[in-house]
Parts: structure tokens; C-alpha cells; sequence
């Protein structure tokens, strides 16, 4: 059985019977008789379902919300604008998948030749619980829009909301087997990926999940997109606007309780506006409400589980033993974890070399410009870094110095359906989102005229 486990009050929300062999055969087959018909439905058809999909989140939004609350501890006003991310994504590529997929006319000495994107099948999902809905919707809608069809394999801890994201599909009025949750844990997943029925994987999860799923895929000749962990950096320089700067860094670590990959984990400070800058930030994290997920005022509720909260507990503890200074925080409570601010971070330190999944915050000073670009390239992690400063020719002038998948001025890094997402280094290959992400996943496939 898979349980999904209430974090703020420990209790079972509800049990999962996982798949039999046979049931799990009986879907594939169901997924791939499905791509021989769904691959040439219209972009029309398609976006019209896409659209209905999008309804049936807008408007029961209340309902899968709370799911998600109860099973991973996620503020319910942050679910809620969880799953109206999920709307946008489906409206986005709705409007869009048609444009990313035009035929593209290459001039060559051929009479005519032009790159055409065709869907390559059944794609399977592996996907993480921090953002239950988000990480599924922004591989479905762009797989779907591309006449592809999804399988997913959720994180164990949140199958309720998996089932509930069937639901999306199936009310929206998709053809059986577009979309299927199939109930089962990680063992499981190397036979599946092996099965001739699945063409690719996508992975969002931490590195040994994807160092593990992108082995047998390579071992199968099939694509793969991998979206794993971060430890972005949280750039300060000189001349930032401090109170701007402090509100945005507070955002960009403790929203979804830290529990981001694109979170701001490490905060780099120049010298000169530490202090000021530090009292002002802790002053906000103090601040934000903790309590009860399902209460509408709460900003930071429970890690997913306590396990979770237990490893950034030690992640914490072995950075303080090295040096680091608690300014805030620090003590925990099963699954809950007080929101944590620690000065004097150096980069030996877990809270600077490993990535911390929680509400909690390093931070490291910095004198020269240099030092600072080397702080942020030092992870091996390479997700996205966020600078601050007032002088953007300053800002386009060290974009290029920076080895991550983004580069954000003056602003948290965040997915946005319209541009590029992913990581480089160990935070993953490939993208989501945008035209980059929907072309993932097809087959460009080249076509000559003589
Ligand atoms: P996880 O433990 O890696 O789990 C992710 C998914 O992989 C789950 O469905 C899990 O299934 C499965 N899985 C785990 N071990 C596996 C294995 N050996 N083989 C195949 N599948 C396996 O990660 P998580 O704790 O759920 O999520 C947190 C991590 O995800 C963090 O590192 C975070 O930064 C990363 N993340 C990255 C992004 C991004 O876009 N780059 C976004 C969100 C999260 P079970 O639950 O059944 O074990």
C-alpha cells in the first residue's frame, strides 16, 4: 500500500492498492493504443480540450487545493495559486503548441525542404511532491498539445493529488488513456522504462533519482529530460535597493515552506550592506506566520515529511558546529522546521555545498564583484542565480560569467509557460516550458523534396 500522510498532524489522508503487473501492462497498452488515434487529432481539437482542462482547475480549485495541503503540508493560499499556474500553463499552450509546431522551411539546393515536429508516443512522468500539480501540468500540457500522450509516475507521498490530476484530464473530456496515474512506487520504474511502449522519460526529482532513471533510459537508447535539485544564490551587490532586495530574498527562500529547487538557498552579501541588510531581512522572516496549511493566514507550514525536516535539522546543526551563527531559528517539531536565518556561512559548510530543501538560509559576505560570481559558480548545482543591483549594464555585463540555466535581475527566479526552464551541472539537462520545452518531446523529423 502508498500512503499519503497528513504532515501537519501525522495522520493517514489515505491509502493507495498499487498497480498489479497486469494493471500496469493493461494501461500501457491503453496509452499506447491511445497515441495511434490522439497523434492525429487537430491542434484545434486539442486546444479545446486543453482549454477545458484548464476550467475544471479554475473552477475547482478549492477541492484540489486542499489535497494538496493535506498530503504535503503546503500553505493553502500557495496551493491555490498552485493550480491556477496549472490554468495558465494549459491556456499557454493551448494558444501556442500549433506556432511552436509549424513546420519549419529550411532553404537548401532541394526543391523543398522543411523540419516537421511529429509526436514520438507514450512519455513517462516521474515527478517530485513539492509542487504536486505544477510539476505534472508543465510536462502535460506541452506533451499532450505535441499529440503525445502521458504516463505518470508520482512521488509515493502524494497520490491523491496524482489521481486528482487524472480527474483534470478525464472531466475536461480527453479520450481515455491521454493521461493515466499509474500507483506505483520507484521500484518499479526501470521495468517500465524498458518497455518497448514507452518512448522517453521525464524526471524532476533529486540527482540519485535522476542519475538512476537517466541510466536505464541511455541503456534503452530513449530520451530524457532531467530536473533536479538547485542551490541558487541570491546575489546582493553594492548597490541594491535594500528594502526591495529584502522582500524579494524573503519570497524567493521560504515561499512553499523553501521547498523549491528554484528557491533561493544561499544569500550573498556584499560587505558594505550586510549588516543593515541582515537585520532587515530577519526582521521579515520573523514575521512570517506559521501554522496550520489548511488555515488561509499561514505562509509556512510543514515540510512534506518529517524525514525531510530531520535532514535539513542536521544540515542546520553540522553548519552550525562549523562556524555558522543562528540568527533565527533553528529548532524543529516533527515536520515542522522554524524558519531559519544562519550568518557567517562558508562555502565547506552543508547549508552552502548541499542543497537545503527547507525553510532555512545561509549567508556569506563578499568584498569584490569577482568573489561573488565565484561564490554562485562554486555549487555544482546550476539552476538559476538572482543579482541585485541598481545598474543594469553592470547586470548584462556578468550575465555571461554565470554557468546556471538562468540569470534573473532583480527578481526571484520563477517558471513563467513562456520561457526556458532547466538546469545545467548536476541540477539536470534539458527544458521545460516555452517553445524550447514542447519540442522536447517530438521527433524532428527532417523532410527533402527533390
Ligand atoms: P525524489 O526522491 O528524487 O523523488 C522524485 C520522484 O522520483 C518520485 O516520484 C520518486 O518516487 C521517484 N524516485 C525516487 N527514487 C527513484 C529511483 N531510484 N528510481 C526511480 N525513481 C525514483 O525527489 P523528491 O524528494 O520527491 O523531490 C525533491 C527533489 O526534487 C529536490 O532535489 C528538488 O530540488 C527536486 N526538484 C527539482 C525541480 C526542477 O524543476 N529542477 C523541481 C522540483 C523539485 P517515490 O516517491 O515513490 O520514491
Amino acid at each position: 500500500m502508498i500512503e499519503s500522510i497528513n504532515p501537519y498532524n501525522l495522520e493517514v489522508v489515505e491509502k493507495f492498492k498499487e498497480l498489479t503487473k497486469k494493471q500496469i501492462d493493461d494501461a500501457l497498452d491503453c496509452a499506447d493504443k491511445r497515441f495511434q488515434s490522439w497523434k492525429k487529432v487537430s491542434f484545434e481539437e486539442k486546444a479545446k480540450l486543453m482549454r477545458k482542462a484548464s476550467q475544471e482547475l479554475k473552477e475547482n480549485k478549492q477541492e484540489y487545493a486542499k489535497d494538496i495541503s493535506l498530503e504535503m503540508g503546503k500553505p493553502i493560499k500557495q496551493a491555490i495559486a498552485e493550480i491556477e499556474k496549472c490554468a495558465w500553463v494549459c491556456e499557454y499552450y493551448a494558444e501556442n503548441a500549433e506556432k511552436h509546431l509549424a513546420p519549419k522551411t529550411i532553404k537548401t539546393d532541394a526543391h523543398k525542404s522543411y523540419v516537421s515536429y511529429e509526436p514520438i508516443g507514450v512519455v513517462l512522468a516521474v515527478m517530485p511532491w513539492n509542487y504536486p500539480f505544477w510539476q505534472v501540468f508543465r510536462f502535460a500540457a506541452p506533451a499532450l498539445m505535441a499529440g503525445n500522450i502521458g504516463v505518470l509516475k508520482h512521488a509515493s507521498s502524494v497520490m491523491k493529488s496524482a489521481n486528482n490530476i487524472q480527474k483534470v484530464f478525464e472531466r475536461a473530456g480527453f479520450p481515455d488513456g491521454c493521461f493515466q496515474n499509474l500507483v506505483l512506487g520507484s521500484s518499479k520504474i526501470e521495468d517500465i522504462i524498458r518497455d518497448s511502449r514507452i518512448k522517453a522519460v521525464t524526471l524532476t526529482g533529486s540527482k540519485p533519482a535522476g542519475g538512476a532513471v537517466a541510466s536505464v533510459a541511455g541503456e534503452e537508447i530513449k530520451k530524457s529530460v532531467l530536473e533536479l535539485g538547485g542551490s541558487n544564490a541570491l546575489v546582493v551587490f553594492k548597490d541594491a535597493n535594500i528594502d526591495e532586495t529584502v522582500k524579494t530574498c524573503v519570497q524567493a527562500r521560504f515561499q512553499n515552506t523553501g521547498q523549491s529547487c528554484i528557491a533561493g538557498k544561499r544569500l550573498l552579501l556584499h560587505e558594505s550592506l550586510a549588516e543593515e541588510f541582515t537585520e532587515k531581512f530577519v526582521k521579515q522572516v520573523r514575521e512570517l506566520k506559521s501554522g496550520d496549511p489548511l488555515d488561509e493566514d499561514t505562509f509556512i507550514g510543514t515540510l512534506a515529511r518529517v524525514n525531510l525536516a530531520e535532514d535539513l535539522e542536521k544540515q542546520i546543526n553540522e553548519s552550525v558546529e562549523m562556524g555558522a551563527e543562528v540568527l533565527l531559528g533553528g529548532k524543529r517539531s516533527d515536520a515542522y522546521l522554524e524558519p531559519t536565518v544562519l550568518g557567517n556561512v562558508t562555502p565547506e559548510m552543508p547549508v552552502f555545498l548541499e542543497e537545503t530543501f527547507g525553510p532555512a538560509i545561509g549567508i556569506t559576505t563578499f568584498k569584490e564583484d569577482r568573489e561573488a560570481i565565484d561564490l554562485v559558480n562554486m555549487s555544482r548545482f546550476g539552476l538559476g542565480v538572482s543579482i541585485f543591483t541598481e545598474d543594469l549594464d553592470f547586470a548584462e555585463s556578468i550575465v555571461p560569467e554565470f554557468e546556471d540555466g538562468a540569470v534573473f535581475v532583480n527578481e526571484l527566479v520563477k517558471s513563467d509557460p513562456r520561457l526556458p526552464f532547466g538546469g545545467t551541472k548536476i541540477s539536470g539537462y534539458g527544458r521545460e516550458l516555452s517553445e524550447d520545452g514542447i519540442k522536447e518531446f517530438v521527433n524532428k523529423k527532417t523532410v527533402y523534396f527533390n
